[in-house]
């Protein structure tokens, strides 16, 4: 089952929570065992699995990948954003998530982020649930 999501991004740099989303088509799915994969088809933003408790977290790596890959330094790319492209790279485009007993295996702390390094912007994700 694929699944398309929408979302709204408001800021240059920003992870968004779509955690609940993932668990809504792993549940719609209604597949006991299997994985989801979760994709983005973006060249400017990633998916990534981290800690969702502290926000502070998610400042850090942002701050830590603004650090690794800063705006404007020296790049080839003309259209000003070669530092979200490193980024975007960086993070990933997709994460693969286990499902058993019909829910996703998650620790205690880890959520499903969709993660902004152009916006802000209209963006949209995927869910593939598979059986298996
Ligand atoms: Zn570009």
């Amino acid at each position: 089952m694929l699944k398309e999501y929408s979302l709204q991004t408001s800021k240059r740099n920003e992870m968004k929570n779509i955690t609940q989303m993932v668990y809504e088509a792993i549940e719609e799915a209604k597949f006991s065992k299997g994985y989801a994969i979760v994709y983005c088809p973006h060249t400017t933003a990633a998916i990534t699995i981290n800690e969702g408790a502290d926000p502070d977290v998610q400042k850090d790596i942002i701050n830590g990948l603004e650090k690794l890959a800063p705006p404007n330094a020296g790049y080839f790319h003309m259209e000003g954003n070669a530092d979200s492209h490193i980024k975007s790279s960086l993070v990933g485009i997709s994460e693969i998530v286990i499902i058993e007993n019909g829910k996703p295996i998650l620790g205690m702390w880890q959520k499903i982020f969709f993660c902004e390094f152009d916006g802000p912007r209209n963006r949209h994700f995927f869910v593939k649930v598979q059986n298996g």
